[in-house]
């Protein structure tokens, strides 16, 4: 009998849906063309592209000609903060983000400054929700840009952007969002929020690997990160990746037309786990705001629980789970996300990432709750018979024995 399989890690990235699968297939095989080709099989891979853009454009409610392609969230973010700065006319620039943004924004963000560009980084508190006050404080004469993230991808929590958005506006300052993990959860408008540039990414929302989007409002001075071509009006050069494109326009699609029913499910879903798992498990916490949160993240503390060796543990008993970034995993540090919130290393080191997605069932769950409380127990045990040994080295050497 092979073992039964949950993945509760969505937030790395998504199964694609058979109807995206479907609809990417003949883009792969008799309509192969370039977009730019004035032929027949050009015109099929243009036309294609534009449905596209229309699909992805209805779920932001933007403009079709506001939306460009890109190879993911990473390209969107980067193009957005090295593109708003250097269009940015004058001799100092500031830019204004956040200590919970991704690693996307973060290091771009980073690489500005080794580039003379001052950046603040504004901080979040244990909610894991920017204050509005806080970005306006942070704002100086000579700022160009103010990033902040739509959902966070550990803790799922929702930043007040329509607030962010009006104070952008009110100083004439640029305003872009990393909407990655909001994209298919909530419902995204461009308009309400004020925003002038949001990426997104089609593998996280069950679409493929390797494809994304940039709005871009209409009048935005944006310099491209790449140079090549005039695709995508100037701003993204390079032969179209037109089955990922189709993709990612059918996944939009498909998220937009059941995003209130699928949040509602998956909500109930995750609320299930995260209940069972607190009222089963003594020394059991959720990290962040619980209400204004998506609907299918759940990041909850362990105490007295090795993340690392718990990812292992529920890995060997079928379970996908993280204990928070993905491009962190492996790695010593703990999360950037979790120690700006106010967790202490070893608090960091003790929390795990639930995720949820379109394919997580109620069977899941109920599997993942028989076997999470067990696994913790056996986890504790080890810690504390460690610790008795050697009181100084408490979760070091229960990784080792996973
Ligand atoms: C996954 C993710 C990214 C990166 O997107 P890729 O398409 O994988 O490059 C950026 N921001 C957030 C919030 C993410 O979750």
């Amino acid at each position: 009998m092979t073992m039964r399989r949950v993945y509760l890690d969505n937030n790395a990235t998504t199964p694609v849906a058979p109807e995206v699968y479907e609809a990417m297939s003949p883009y792969l095989r008799e309509d192969f063309g370039n977009a730019s080709s004035i032929h027949w099989f050009g015109q099929r891979a243009k036309g294609a592209i534009e449905d596209a853009r229309e699909q992805v454009s209805k779920l932001l409610n933007a403009r079709a000609n506001e939306v460009a392609f890109t190879s993911g969230g990473t390209e969107s973010d980067n193009t957005a903060l090295f593109g708003i700065v250097e269009a940015a006319r004058g001799e100092s620039k500031h830019v204004v983000t956040t200590a919970i943004e991704h690693h996307a924004v973060l290091h771009a963000a980073q690489a500005l400054e080794r580039r003379g560009v001052k950046v603040s980084y504004v901080r979040v508190g244990p909610s894991g929700i920017v204050d509005p006050g806080d970005v306006e404080r942070a704002i100086r004469p000579e700022t160009v840009l103010i990033s902040v993230m739509y959902a966070n991808n550990e803790l799922g929590t929702i930043q007040p952007l329509e607030e962010i958005g009006r104070i952008a506006r009110k100083r004439d300052i640029y305003f872009h969002t990393d909407a990655v993990q909001a994209a298919g959860k909530i419902p995204i408008d461009v308009e309400k929020i004020a925003v002038d540039l949001l990426s997104m990414s089609a593998h996280k929302l069950n679409g493929p690997k390797g494809v994304g989007a940039l709005y871009v409002r209409r009048g935005t001075a944006l310099k491209p990160l790449l140079y090549g071509g005039s695709h995508e009006r100037d701003r993204r050069p390079g032969t179209e990746n037109v089955p990922g494109i189709v993709g990612l326009g059918k996944a939009c699609e498909i998220a937009r037309t059941h995003l209130a029913d699928s949040a509602a499910r998956i909500g109930a879903l995750r609320d299930r786990l995260e209940e069972g798992i607190l009222q089963t498990i003594p020394g059991t916490t959720v990290v962040g705001d619980r209400a204004s949160r998506t609907p299918n993240t759940a990041n909850i503390a362990f105490e007295r629980v090795d993340g690392e060796a718990f990812v292992i543990a529920l890995d060997l008993r079928g379970i996908a789970c993280s204990t928070g970034a993905a491009c962190s995993s492996g790695a010593i540090d703990p999360s950037h996300v979790l120690t700006a919130v106010g967790r202490s290393p070893a608090e960091a080191r003790s929390s795990i990432r639930f995720s949820l997605g379109k394919f997580t069932s109620a069977e899941d769950i109920e599997y993942a709750l028989e076997v999470i409380p067990a696994v913790v127990q056996q986890l504790r045990a080890i810690a504390a018979r460690v610790s008795a040994e050697a009181p100084d080295s408490r979760f070091s050497a229960a990784s080792k024995h996973a």
